[in-house]
């Protein structure tokens, strides 16, 4: 059994974030790296929005950065991933994978959210070699500037995110697989009025079409009329929804009806927990950005130092 001031579960944004704050707090913070080293990022090509980088950076590079930054002032980095958690006591249990139980007085959760896609094949393909599939527009539709994009999706993330690219594209289409649109009247009302959004319902997509290289179209069938068409295209956006990671938190934290884990005190890093602290998009259905991610985490560690400071 481990016993340490700072637990820091995952690494993204948030997480190493954090780990830079706690470190120079002298708070020795232990960071799990989580199954995905890097996070959402370390799926994404090129990162232009985020401030410091005037010429742009790969997301897997930026990771590589702040790790090293995080690293420079002596966070401890560790590659798995917690697994189980129990925050009924004072001290916060953790184990990981491999059974290794830390004892943390301070925890900072930054396990990030997950996209979820179709699960095609082609459109796994394209995403993996930054060909043309994306979960975010506002990431990537920059590099979209006056082509023509698909993005898949009816609720109010779809909407707004086809509200964005139809500002930076010459055509977006939307496919929507049932008759209507989940999204709130005033998110779909706003898309259906943009001239360039053209909105195809009961459709859903049959595959990504592409050269090997990058997208070109989109094959899709009417559900109801069962007509196949295609759909020239050099983007492919999907925005069907994220899942917050935070399942082995339920019987500890207050989480929405989503899974997303409940801020305690607005405008702080609290949850419900004495101690436990969250950052990232564990917590942020709205924003979802590497830089509002870095904030929170810069938060929580904060947070995490004035508590630690009230109770010793
Ligand atoms: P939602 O879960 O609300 O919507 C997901 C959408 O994806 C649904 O329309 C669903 O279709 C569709 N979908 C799921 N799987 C597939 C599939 N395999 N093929 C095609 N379509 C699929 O997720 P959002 O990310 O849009 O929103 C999450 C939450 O965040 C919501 O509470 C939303 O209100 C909120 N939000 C609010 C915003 C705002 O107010 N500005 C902006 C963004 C999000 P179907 O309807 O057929 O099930």
């Amino acid at each position: 059994m481990e016993k340490i001031e700072c637990l820091i579960i995952g690494s993204g944004p948030a997480g190493y974030t954090a780990a830079i704050y706690a470190a120079r707090a002298d708070m020795k913070p232990v960071l799990y790296q989580g199954m995905q080293p890097g996070g959402q990022l370390t799926t994404t090509n090129e990162v232009e929005n985020f401030p410091g980088y005037p010429d742009g950076i790969t997301g897997p590079a930026m990771m590589v950065e702040l790790e090293a930054q995080a690293k420079r002032f002596d966070s401890d980095i560790r590659f798995g991933f917690i697994n189980k958690v129990d925050f009924s006591g004072d001290l916060h249990k953790c184990w990981t994978e491999d059974g290794h139980e830390i004892h943390a007085e301070t925890v900072i959760i930054s396990t990030g959210a997950s996209a979820k896609y179709l699960g095609l094949e082609s459109e796994q393909k394209y995403l993996s070699n930054g060909g043309g599939v994306s979960a975010c527009a506002v990431c990537d539709g920059f590099f979209y500037r006056g082509q023509e994009v698909v993005i898949v999706g009816a609720g109010d993330s779809a909407c707004e995110e086809a509200h964005y690219l139809s500002k930076l594209c010459a055509k977006v289409t939307m496919l929507v697989r049932k008759e209507e649109f989940r999204a709130s009247k005033i998110m779909s009302d706003r898309v259906k009025k943009v001239h360039n959004i053209e909105i195809l319902f009961s459709t859903e997509t049959l595959e990504v079409l592409g050269d090997g290289d990058v997208v070109t179209g989109v094959r899709a069938i009417n559900t109801a009329t069962k007509e196949e068409k295609t759909i020239p295209c050099t983007g492919f956006f999907v925005a069907i929804g994220h899942q917050p990671n935070t399942d082995i938190f339920k019987d500890y934290l207050h989480l929405d009806e989503t899974g997303y884990i409940k801020y305690e005190e607005p405008g702080t890093s609290k949850t419900n927990v004495p101690g436990v602290f969250v950052a990232g998009d564990a917590a942020d259905k709205t924003y979802r950005q590497a830089i509002t991610a870095a904030g929170t985490g810069c938060m929580a560690a904060l947070d995490a130092e004035r508590y630690l400071a009230a109770k010793h």
